[in-house]
């Protein structure tokens, strides 16, 4: 068993190392990169995922009819790793959830529209499941999309849609049969500026805005249809298995624990040196031990997809673990600044430079976005143990 990367991926990640160091700039490059944080919300942030297509690094594994490489999936691995370290916007939602999703079920005529702009790193998606009253029971989404003409006309809402303010195009589920649940959902590729689409911000704990988004008679053509009608609730079953894993990096935690290392060995509260407080020693200690232990979860989903599964109970185990440990993580490290650990980003005194502070907030979020930690636990006693469902 060797849990090391290949010699050539091992290049590979230096090379991607020395890109990001070429390339590193405030203004597309978080300080203090948080889990869900790192899109692609501006010019200089397009621009530098431009230059990770020119590259030929978006859409490494893709079958080379589509525009890829056919590399092992490990190579898209050793890239989002990298720009979590770095915090880089993460290419995740256009490359590993609409364009896998697309190969797998899209229509030849939406594969030739959208999988070479994803490839040029020219589009980003929003991704609209979760409504006011369909949150973890996203299957019980009531946007309406009803049949006028060839095409449809949808009303209705959606709730916590990240993105939908800079986004190009929706990924939006909607209800077009309303006797059934989960066969009565279709998926549908909509502009965000269609008309009839209104935005509005809402602003969650740890500074991430993210949106409602209404829908008033928005009339679509009959081809924004993702794959079959009432055939969607499938295809977001797999994205959602594909987002737990494509798109839940764990290097920025890597990269906070190393920061807590260092500060343990350098800082002093109250004249007393933090690496010789008992109190501190054994905490960092069970911190690391609890990163390497998401990490070997994280290595067990990666070995499942790169043989073609779908790792849904090892993608619920890994995102169960490592967001609670991101959250022990900022908790401890609170309580080792003591006071001044409550400043924020920004103000004078903050101990680096308030990391810690919005990482207490922001990972309050991290396990609730893409699945609660309590739908995590449903899915690993169900599906994992053969536990009985509605209990
Ligand atoms: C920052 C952020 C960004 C997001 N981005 C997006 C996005 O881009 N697109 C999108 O579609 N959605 C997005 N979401 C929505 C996210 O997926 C939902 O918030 C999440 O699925 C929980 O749904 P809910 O908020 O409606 O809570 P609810 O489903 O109402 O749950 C409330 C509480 O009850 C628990 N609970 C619910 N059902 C069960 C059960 N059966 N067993 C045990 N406990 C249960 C939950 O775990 C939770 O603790 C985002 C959320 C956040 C916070």
């Amino acid at each position: 068993m060797d849990f090391e990367l290949e010699s050539e991926e091992q290049e590979f990640d230096r090379e991607v190392e020395g890109f990001l160091g070429e390339n590193a700039s405030p203004d597309v490059m978080d300080p203090h990169p948080e889990q869900l944080s790192q899109t692609v919300d501006t010019p200089e942030k397009r621009a530098f995922m431009g230059k990770l297509a020119e590259r030929g690094w978006l859409g490494m594994s893709w079958p080379k009819e589509y525009g890829g490489r056919e590399m092992s999936g490990i190579y898209d691995f050793v890239l989002t790793e990298a720009l979590a370290r770095h915090g880089a916007p993460q290419p995740g939602k256009g490359v590993g959830i609409v364009g896998k999703t697309l190969i797998r079920h899209g229509s030849d005529a939406m594969k030739r529209k959208f999988l070479p702009q994803i490839l040029r790193g020219e589009i980003e998606f929003a991704i609209g499941y979760s409504e006011p009253d369909a949150g973890s029971d996203a299957a019980s989404m009531r946007l309406k999309a009803e049949r006028h003409g060839d095409g449809w006309i949808l009303n209705g809402a959606k709730l916590w849609t990240t993105s939908a303010h800079f986004a190009d195009w929706y990924w939006v589920g909607a209800r077009t049969d309303p006797d059934s649940k989960h066969r009565g959902i279709t998926l549908f590729l909509i502009p965000m500026n269609h008309p009839g689409l209104s935005i509005r911000p809402i602003w969650t704990i740890g500074d991430e805005r993210t949106n409602e988004v209404f829908f008033e008679n928005v009339e679509v053509p009959g081809d924004s249809v993702v794959g079959q009608v009432n055939h969607g609730w499938t295809y977001i079953c797999e994205a959602l298995d594909l987002e737990r894993f494509a798109m839940m990096p764990i290097g920025g935690l890597e990269k906070k624990v190393e920061a807590l290392c260092a500060h343990v060995h350098a800082a002093e509260v109250s004249g007393r040196p933090l690496r010789e407080d008992p109190g501190v020693r054994r905490r960092i200690a069970q911190l690391v031990t609890e990163l390497e232990v998401s990490r070997m979860l994280q290595k067990r989903v990666i070995s499942a997809a790169l043989k073609d599964q779908i790792p849904t109970v090892q993608s619920s185990q890994y995102k169960l673990f490592m967001n609670e440990c991101g959250q022990h993580v900022a908790d401890a490290a609170l309580d080792m600044m003591g006071p001044d650990g409550l400043l924020r980003p920004g103000e004078e005194g903050a101990p680096l430079d308030g990391k810690f502070e919005r990482s207490y907030r922001y990972t309050v979020v991290d396990t609730i976005g893409g699945g609660a930690s309590e739908i995590q636990k449903n899915i690993i006693a169900t599906r994992g143990l053969g536990l009985p469902k509605n209990f």
